[in-house]
C-alpha cells in the first residue's frame, strides 16, 4: 500500500465498495457530513504516532497487544455503568497478561466508534415481510420498522463516541486503574477446583507484586504525573516521552492508557473524520522528509475487515492513505501474495480461520510475509472464524473452540520461528440489571450450557465472552496451558 503521493481523503470515491449504504437523501448525507467535518477530532496526532511507537515495542517483542471489547456497540448501552464496566474488564484482562507475559500490554478497546457492521446478507425476514439487515446503530435502527438508513445516525456516533471516550478518559484519569485490584475478583463461578486453584494462585501472585509497587512507589504511572506536571503535558502524553523515560512508557501501559478502535467501514464518515497535520514528532519529519500526514482522527487504529478487504476495492484505497496503524482481517479467503500487498503501512494482521482452518492457513501466510521482509504483528482473533448457531436458533462460539484456534496459533507461530504478538477479542463486562454477566457463548470455567444461553443473550451482532469467560481466556495465557 505505498503511493501515497497520489491520495487524497477521496481517492476511495473512484473504487468500487462493499457493503455500502443506500440513502434515501443524499443531499441530507452531504449536509450532515459537512457537520462531521466542522467537528472537533476525537484523538489526536500525538495520541496516535504514540501508539505507532508503542506497535513498534510489540513487534520487537517488548510488549504484547490486547484488542477487544463488542462486536458492535450500541447508542442505548452508552451508559457509565457499561462504560466503566468495559474498562474494568479491559484493566482486568491487561494485568494478568501482563503478569503471565512478563510484558506490558497495549490496550486498544474496540470501544468509542465501533458501530457499523459489516453484514452477509442486505435483508431479513421478520414475520412475512423481507426488510432491510440491521446494520448497526450509525445506519439504521434495531427496531424491524426502523430499518431506512438516516444520515442523522452518523451525527449521534460522532457524540455517542465523543461522550464514551470523555467517560473513559475521566476514568482513566481519575485512577479507575487502580480500583481493579485482583484481590477483588471473585472466583466463584469456576466450577473445577484445581483451576480455581490455579486461578486463585495467579491473582495472589499479582496482588503482592502490586502491592510491591505500591510500597515503594511506583503505583498508577505516578511517574507519569509528576512528569506531566512539570513538562505541563496532558494524560496523553506525546511520542517522545518513551523514548526519553521508557520506564514510563511500561508503567503507563500497566494502569492508565486505553486507546480506541473501530472497523474503518462507513468512508463517508471516515473521510470526513479525516485531517492534514503535521507530524507531531519532528524527528520523525525529518526522517520522512514530508511535514504533513493524513490521520483519522475519529481512532487512534482502525481495522479493515474480512468482507471489505478486496484488493482494488474503496476502503483498501482509503486505508492505504492514513498515517494512523491499521489491522487487517486474514481469514481463509485471502492469498499470501495479497497479504504480502497489503504490508506497507503499520500493520497488524489479525487471522481469523476458525479453529478447523487455521492449521492449513497460518503456516504458508507467516512465511510468505516472513519471506517478504516486512515487519508485521500478528495477532489472533478466535472469535471471527467460530461462530456457530446453537439448537435454539442463537448465534454462538464456544470457549473450547476459542482456545483451540488460540492454542494452535501459539504453536504455529512457535513452529514457524514467529512470534503472536496479541490477541482480538469479543468481550464484555456488561452487566444486566440484576447484576448478571451475560450468557452469549458456550463452556468457560462456569461451563455455561446451551439451555443457559437465552438467560441474558444481550449483544447486538456476535456473541460475546461474558466478564468471567473473558477471565479464564487471560489466566490461560498466563499459565503455560496453551503453550
Ligand atoms: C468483527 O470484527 O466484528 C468482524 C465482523 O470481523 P470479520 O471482518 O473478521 O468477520
Ligand atoms: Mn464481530
Amino acid at each position: 500500500m505505498t503511493d501515497e503521493e497520489h491520495w487524497v481523503p477521496t481517492s476511495w470515491r473512484s473504487k468500487k465498495a462493499a457493503q455500502t449504504v443506500e440513502y434515501p437523501d443524499m443531499a441530507h448525507l452531504a449536509k450532515v457530513l459537512d457537520k462531521v467535518r466542522a467537528l472537533p477530532p476525537l484523538v489526536t496526532p500525538s495520541e496516535i504516532e504514540r501508539l505507532r511507537h508503542q506497535l513498534t515495542l510489540v513487534q520487537r517483542n517488548e510488549a504484547f497487544l490486547l484488542h477487544a471489547g463488542d462486536c458492535a456497540e450500541s447508542f442505548e448501552a452508552c451508559t457509565q455503568e457499561n462504560i466503566s464496566a468495559k474498562l474494568g474488564l479491559i484493566l482486568s484482562f491487561s494485568l494478568i497478561l501482563i503478569w503471565g507475559a512478563r510484558l506490558p500490554v497495549v490496550r486498544v478497546g474496540r470501544i468509542a466508534g465501533q458501530y457499523a457492521k459489516p453484514r452477509s446478507s442486505a435483508t431479513e425476514k421478520v414475520g412475512d415481510r423481507e426488510i432491510m439487515i440491521f446494520r448497526g446503530d450509525n445506519v439504521n435502527g434495531i427496531h424491524p420498522d426502523d430499518r431506512t438508513p438516516d444520515p442523522e445516525r452518523l451525527l449521534s456516533a460522532y457524540f455517542h463516541s465523543t461522550a464514551t471516550l470523555n467517560h473513559i478518559r475521566s476514568l482513566l484519569i481519575s485512577g479507575f486503574g487502580s480500583l481493579h485490584h485482583p484481590r477483588d475478583w471473585s472466583l466463584s463461578h469456576v466450577r473445577s477446583p484445581s483451576l480455581k486453584a490455579e486461578y486463585a494462585s495467579i491473582s495472589e501472585g499479582l496482588a503482592d507484586a502490586l502491592d510491591f509497587t505500591r510500597t515503594i512507589g511506583l503505583e498508577s504511572g505516578r511517574e507519569v504525573q509528576s512528569y506531566e506536571r512539570g513538562g505541563g503535558r496532558g494524560v496523553l502524553g506525546e511520542a517522545d516521552l518513551y523514548t526519553r523515560y521508557p520506564y514510563v512508557v511500561h508503567r503507563e501501559i500497566l494502569h492508565n492508557m486505553l486507546y480506541i478502535s473501530h472497523e474503518g467501514l462507513l468512508l463517508d464518515y471516515e473521510e470526513a473524520m479525516t485531517r492534514r497535520y503535521p507530524i507531531p514528532d519532528s524527528t520523525v519529519s525529518r526522517e520522512l522528509g514530508t511535514p504533513e500526514k493524513y490521520y483519522n482522527t475519529s481512532a487512534h487504529f482502525l481495522w479493515v475487515g474480512d468482507r471489505t478487504r478486496q484488493m482494488d476495492g474503496a476502503h483498501i484505497e482509503y486505508f492505504r492513505g492514513i498515517r494512523n496503524p491499521i489491522g487487517i482481517k486474514v481469514g481463509p479467503s485471502i492469498t499470501s501474495d495479497q497479504i504480502v500487498t497489503l504490508l506497507d503501512c503499520q500493520v497488524t494482521l489479525i487471522t481469523r480461520y476458525g479453529a478447523d482452518k487455521i492449521g492449513s492457513h497460518l503456516a504458508p501466510h507467516v512465511r510468505a510475509v516472513q519471506a517478504s521482509g516486512h515487519p508485521v504483528i500478528w495477532v489472533c482473533d478466535p472469535m471471527h472464524g467460530n461462530t456457530l448457531v446453537s439448537s435454539s436458533g442463537l448465534k454462538t462460539r464456544h470457549f473450547g473452540t476459542i482456545i483451540s484456534e488460540l492454542t494452535s496459533c501459539l504453536r504455529i507461530h512457535g513452529e514457524c520461528n514467529s512470534r503472536l504478538g496479541g490477541v482480538s477479542l469479543e468481550f464484555t463486562g456488561e452487566l444486566n440489571e440484576e447484576g448478571y454477566s451475560v450468557t452469549e457463548c458456550l463452556g468457560g470455567s462456569m461451563e455455561l450450557s446451551e439451555e443457559q444461553l437465552g438467560l441474558r443473550y444481550q449483544t447486538f451482532c456476535d456473541p460475546r465472552l461474558n466478564f468471567e469467560q473473558s477471565l479464564d481466556v487471560a489466566f490461560l495465557e498466563a499459565t503455560d496451558v496453551l503453550y
